[in-house]
C-alpha cells in the first residue's frame, strides 16, 4: 500500500515534536507525517482570527492550498480565569515578541501576583484543524464553523491552576507555571507520555484521528 502524506503545519519546533508524537501514537496505517521542512517553503500568514478555531483553520487551509497535501494545524494558548480568559489567542505574543516564552511567562506571573490561590484557575486550550486541498479551495471563510466538507476543527481543554513560580524543564511555553487538575507537579515536570495523555493538544489530536481515517478511506 502506498502511504498518503499528511502535513503537520507548524513553525513551532516544540509543538511539532508534540504533534508528531501524538499522531504517531495513534498508529495510523498508510500515513506518512511530514513537517514544513519537508515541503517547499510558503509564506506564513498573520494570525488574524478572533478564536483558536479560526486561527487553526486558517493555518491548515493555507498549508493545504500551498502544498496540495491534507494539512493539520493547531492554535493553542492558556486562558486564565482571573484575566477573563486572557492571554488566550495572544499567548504566543503576550509580552510583545512572538514566541518569547520566558518573557510571556514572567509577564503573566506579574499580572497574577495578587490573585489568591482559590482564584488561580486556568486552562490550556487547543483547536486542531484538518483541511484537505479541496477543502482549502472551497469558497467561504475558515470561520464557517468547520462544517465545510474538507475542513474539520476540534478542541481540547486541559484545566488546572496557575503556579506562582516556574517549575520543571520539560515541555515549552507556560508549562512551568501550570499545574494540571489533580496533579501537584507542573506540566513541565510531567513526562512526555504523561503530558500527551492529558493535554489539550493530546485530546484535540486524538479527536481528529477518526476524521483523518475517514479522509484516508475516501482517498
Ligand atoms: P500558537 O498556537 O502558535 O499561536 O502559540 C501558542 C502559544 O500558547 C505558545 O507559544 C505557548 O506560549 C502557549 N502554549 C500552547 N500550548 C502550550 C503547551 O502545551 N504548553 C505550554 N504553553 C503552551
Amino acid at each position: 500500500m502506498t502511504s498518503r502524506r499528511v502535513l503537520l503545519a507548524t513553525r513551532n519546533a516544540k509543538k511539532l515534536v508534540e504533534l508528531r508524537r501524538i499522531v504517531d501514537a495513534a498508529g495510523l496505517a498508510g500515513v506518512e507525517i511530514v513537517g514544513l521542512a519537508d515541503v517547499p517553503e510558503f509564506p506564513e500568514a498573520p494570525e488574524t482570527g478572533a478564536t483558536f478555531a479560526e486561527n487553526a483553520l486558517a493555518k491548515a487551509r493555507d498549508a493545504a492550498a500551498a502544498t496540495g497535501l491534507p494539512a493539520i494545524a493547531d492554535d493553542s494558548g492558556i486562558t486564565v480565569d482571573a484575566l477573563n480568559g486572557m492571554p488566550g489567542i495572544f499567548s504566543a505574543r503576550w509580552a510583545g515578541r512572538h514566541g518569547d516564552d520566558e518573557a510571556n511567562l514572567e509577564l503573566l506571573l506579574g499580572q497574577t501576583a495578587d490573585v489568591p490561590d482559590p482564584r488561580r484557575g486556568a486552562a490550556f486550550v487547543c483547536a486542531a484543524a484538518l483541511v484537505t486541498p479541496s477543502g482549502a479551495d472551497a469558497p467561504g471563510t475558515p470561520d464557517a464553523g468547520g462544517e465545510t466538507p474538507g475542513r474539520t476543527v476540534v478542541h481540547g481543554t486541559w484545566r488546572g491552576t496557575l503556579l506562582r513560580a516556574p517549575r520543571g524543564e520539560n515541555g515549552f511555553g507556560y508549562d512551568p507555571i501550570f499545574a494540571p487538575e489533580g496533579e501537584s507537579r507542573s506540566s513541565a515536570e510531567l513526562s512526555a507520555a504523561e503530558k500527551d495523555a492529558a493535554s489539550h493538544r493530546g485530546l484535540a489530536l486524538r479527536a481528529l484521528v477518526p476524521h483523518l481515517q475517514a479522509l484516508l478511506a475516501d482517498a
